[in-house]
């Protein structure tokens, strides 16, 4: 619309200083007057007119005194018929100097040619601004099929360098290779060393995977062309592969240089699974990736990163030799990397002298780089709401539980009732993980309401594990459903609010039997086959590769797991009454309970101090 006005000013500047233009070149100067024929007659006939010059159909007339008029003829008569008609006296017509002018070629013009031009003038004019105001659209429509690709010289914005990144220490250690590639090729191509052609990075949302590539990028010191996966596929079939020629074209004119394609499983999942037209975008998109890839001359030194968390859905063909053939895989960071990636990026942030990164990094296991970067930026943003200077433990510990859970929300007001029942719904979370010997300790008990959740129970392991026991599960399946048999002993009802409890112990439940085969009766098997499938936008997983009477009897094994810890957990509140209203006396009080005032009331832990990674259990 802007654009639009605009042109439209322009266009009409052009006409004004057309018309002014035309204006100025039939005035030529100064005008005589103008008089009629009659005048004219007269003037001649008192002998006042010393010479006539005949320009086309204006007579100009000088007169004696010098003075200068201008008469209008009609077309086509001439003078001396004119004078003939009007009565001249031709005694005294025979004193005028009498001229016929040559119409000039600039007269002509003026007189038979614009006035024809000029409306073709205007009407292109018009035209040529009409079409300016589409030709943007036109561009767009020209460039649909260049690749998009962000290049991020070095000079250009914040160089990232492996010092940016902390922890994953093998990862680096690979890709200082890929570095040493990009900066002496010569020395490996010496040696007829093929130089590695794709690296990808694998790794959960949050590890460090774009940075990463970014960091290698930084440390060679070459150019680097950031493209998504998804910005490949347009509407239109053969646009992602025009994309991924122009993409690599530029690439090759720049090299040495790195070609970086986050999350590429947009575009490099397996082939042929799929329904619909936008699957075949997919595969051109791909198939182009591919060809590029194998058509790279080995001294040209492109290198093309990846980046994807979902390796199990790409194209087995992108992870053949002489394409993606290096993995480097980014681990959720462990103790160590946490605290060192906290210190990362609290560089730039005004710590307190008493705040120590390693008890944050012990409370955070779990957490990706991206969700520590965030917490430090939410203590930062909290410390800066409270009008404090610098950040210290409190705002951190409130941090994580912000970005662990969401915001607290205070404003949604329980009513003494539904308090009670809270209270006494996550005293039972928290009794029956205290009490069971292979449950993480419990953390804090809340009945403030966050994210989701009304209340919440927290327990944090004591240290990272990979592995866990089958008891540890079944352990944690009565934690969750501590809260339901809690409520249920109490009030002798149930509410809504162990509705997520439940899903979950149901879902944890499944998982032992059908995918990590801890069922007795059915054997050490899984169950059902994870298949990648695109189906109307959704993705549906599971692919039964078992019979009706296997599922029947999967079914009957959760629920006697869930029943089990049912009958686990009620046994634990039923001995435990006198200490569960100590502690939801205590919840109605304070509303949330640490570590240490829990341990006041319930005594040490027993037992070993660890179990499956960290669980909250929400009411
Ligand atoms: P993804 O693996 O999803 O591509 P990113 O690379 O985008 O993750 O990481 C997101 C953010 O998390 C980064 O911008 C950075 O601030 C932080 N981050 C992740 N991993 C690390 C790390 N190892 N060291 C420092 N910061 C990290
Ligand atoms: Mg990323
Ligand atoms: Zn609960």
């Amino acid at each position: 619309m802007k654009n639009l006005a605009k042109n439209f000013l322009i266009f009409f500047l052009v006409f004004v200083v057309i018309i002014y233009a035309f204006s100025f070149f039939t005035n030529k100067g100064q005008q005589p007057e103008t008089v009629g024929i009659q005048a004219m007659i007269d003037q001649i006939n008192q002998g006042q007119v010393s010479s006539v010059t005949i320009n086309g159909d204006t007579l100009n007339i000088k007169l004696a005194n010098g003075k200068e008029e201008a008469v209008q003829k009609e077309s086509g008569e001439t003078f001396s018929n004119l004078v003939k008609n009007f009565g001249v006296d031709t005694s005294k017509l025979q004193k005028v100097d009498v001229q016929v002018k040559e119409n000039s070629g600039l007269d002509l013009l003026m007189s038979t040619i614009l006035p024809f031009l000029i409306p073709f003038l205007l009407i292109s004019v018009f035209i040529y601004f009409m079409m300016r105001s589409v030709q943007g659209a036109n561009n767009r429509a020209l460039t649909f099929g260049q690749s998009q690709a962000r290049e991020f010289g070095q000079e250009k914005g914040e160089v990232v360098t492996f010092k940016d990144v902390a922890g994953a220490k093998e990862a680096k250690e690979e890709l200082k290779e890929v570095v040493e590639f990009l900066r002496h090729p010569k020395k490996f191509q010496e040696l007829g060393a093929r130089i590695p052609r794709g690296v990808l990075l694998l790794g959960s949302p949050g590890t460090g995977k774009t940075l990463l590539a970014r960091a290698v990028a930084g440390e060679a010191q070459v150019p680097f062309f950031h493209m998504s996966g998804s910005e490949f596929v347009e509407m239109f079939v053969g646009v992602g592969a025009s994309r991924v020629r122009d993409l690599f074209k530029r690439a090759k004119k720049s090299a040495p240089c790195i070609i970086f394609i986050d999350e590429i499983d947009a575009v490099g999942r397996k082939r042929g699974a799929g329904l619909g037209g936008s699957h075949d975008e997919r595969e051109q998109t791909l198939n182009q990736i591919l060809v590029e890839m194998d058509g790279f001359d080995p001294n040209t030194n492109v290198i093309v990163m990846a980046a994807t968390n979902r390796p199990d859905v790409l194209d087995p063909a992108l992870l053949r030799p002489g394409r993606f053939d290096r993995r480097v895989i980014l681990d959720e960071p462990d103790l160590a990397d946490r605290e060192a990636i906290l210190k990362v990026h609290a560089r730039k942030k005004p710590l307190a002298k008493d705040v120590s990164l390693r008890r944050v990094a012990e409370r955070t296991p779990g957490f990706s780089g991206a969700d520590l970067a965030n917490l430090l930026n939410e203590a930062a943003i909290l410390t800066a709401r409270r009008n404090k200077k610098i950040i210290e433990m409190s705002e951190l510990f409130e941090a994580i539980e912000k970005v662990m859970l969401g915001p607290e929300r205070r404003s949604r007001v329980l009513t003494d009732e539904e308090k009670k029942i809270t209270a006494y719904h996550e005293a039972g979370h928290a009794l029956v993980a205290h009490n069971l010997p292979h449950t993480d300790p419990v953390q804090k008990i809340s009945i403030i309401a966050r994210g989701q959740a009304g209340g919440y129970t927290l327990k944090l392991p004591l240290e990272d594990r990979h592995m866990h026991t089958k008891t540890e599960y079944l352990e944690e399946i009565a934690v969750l459903v501590a809260g339901y048999v809690t409520e249920k002993e109490t009030f002798g009802d149930v509410t809504t609010g162990a509705t997520s409890d439940l899903r979950r112990a149901t879902r944890l439940a499944r998982k032992l039997v059908t995918d990590f085969g801890m069922s007795e009766n059915l054997g050490p098997r899984t169950f059902g086959e994870k298949e990648e499938m695109i189906f109307l936008g959704r993705e549906i997983h599971e692919q039964r590769d078992y019979s009706e009477k296997v599922a029947e009897q999967i079914d009957q094994e959760i629920s006697s797991f869930i029943n089990n810890a049912v009958k686990k957990a009620r046994e634990i509140v039923e001995k435990q009454k006198a200490k569960m209203e100590e502690v939801v006396a205590a919840l109605m009080q304070k509303e949330t309970l640490e570590k240490e005032e829990f341990e006041e009331i319930v005594g040490k832990k027993i037992g070993k101090n660890d179990g499956p990674g960290i669980e909250i259990a929400g009411v």
